[in-house]
């Protein structure tokens, strides 16, 4: 299996409205992750910001930044992927900065949690959200784990808190698994310091999430977060994540 980081986008925000009893600002990059499987399917984990957000304000703080280029479809085309060929999105969550590039992929079958679905498509204030997950993809919806390409290789797993569906992404490499995070755990530092989301949709159950992650990452997984920009700079010698071809720039 290969994965490979895809910077589709960044955000800036005060850091206090990422973690409580921060403060200053944050440059986050807004991640996807494609996976090819040696037998040839291609899964992406989250799909990033499309780019229409550019230059645009979120919630009145999250600024959006997306260059030319740099959404998911022309990210796959730079690498010779048609995006009309991925077969399944792994949606982390029903966040703007995570299914927006949904709509780049069109015959993606949506992975999602039933529980992120049911909100998603029930509760009116998340219109962007509903609107994304009725573009006609076809949906798998998933409970606590799912097998996503059949063979244990990788495994989608509930990681609620952050919203009530939200799921994390487990590839396994040599020894233990690489871990996407998505925004059970904002930045490398949150696992150490068991760092609370302020607006979390659940806080004990996010904490809960983020102690399964953190006892994972003792256990000698590598838990990659969802919006810190230095991760890069960790990986281990035997990891499944392939360096980004150019550096991203933002
Ligand atoms: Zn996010």
């Amino acid at each position: 299996m290969k994965v490979h980081p895809l910077e589709c986008g960044r955000l800036t925000a005060p850091l206090e409205l990422m973690e409580e009893g921060k403060s200053g600002g944050t440059n986050m990059p807004v991640m996807a992750f494609l996976l090819v499987h040696p037998d040839g399917r291609m899964a992406l984990f989250d799909a990033g910001l499309v780019p229409e957000m550019d230059g645009t304000v979120a919630s009145g703080a999250f600024h959006m930044f997306l260059p030319p280029g740099h959404d998911v479809a022309s990210r796959l085309r730079a690498m010779d992927v048609d995006p009309g060929r991925v077969d399944r999105l792994v949606v982390s969550h029903s966040h703007f900065d995570h299914i927006a590039g949904a709509a780049l992929v069109p015959n993606a079958e949506l992975v999602i949690h039933q529980a992120e679905l049911d909100a998603a498509l029930q509760t009116s204030t998340k219109g962007y959200a509903r609107r994304t997950l009725d573009l006609g993809h076809a949906r798998r919806t998933t409970g606590d784990s799912f097998d996503l390409f059949g063979d244990g290789s990788a495994e989608v797993f509930a990681t609620p808190g952050h919203t009530c569906g939200h799921q994390s992404l487990r590839i396994r490499r040599r020894s233990g698994w690489d871990v996407l995070a998505g925004d059970a755990c904002y930045f490398c530092v949150t696992l150490s310091e068991e760092g609370v989301q302020p607006y979390a949709h659940d806080k004990a159950v996010y904490l809960s999430s983020l102690r399964r992650l953190k006892q994972m990452a003792l256990d000698g997984d590598l838990i990659v977060p969802g919006h810190d920009l230095g991760f890069m700079d960790r990986l281990p010698a035997d990891t499944t994540l392939q360096a980004p071809a150019t550096a991203a720039t933002g």
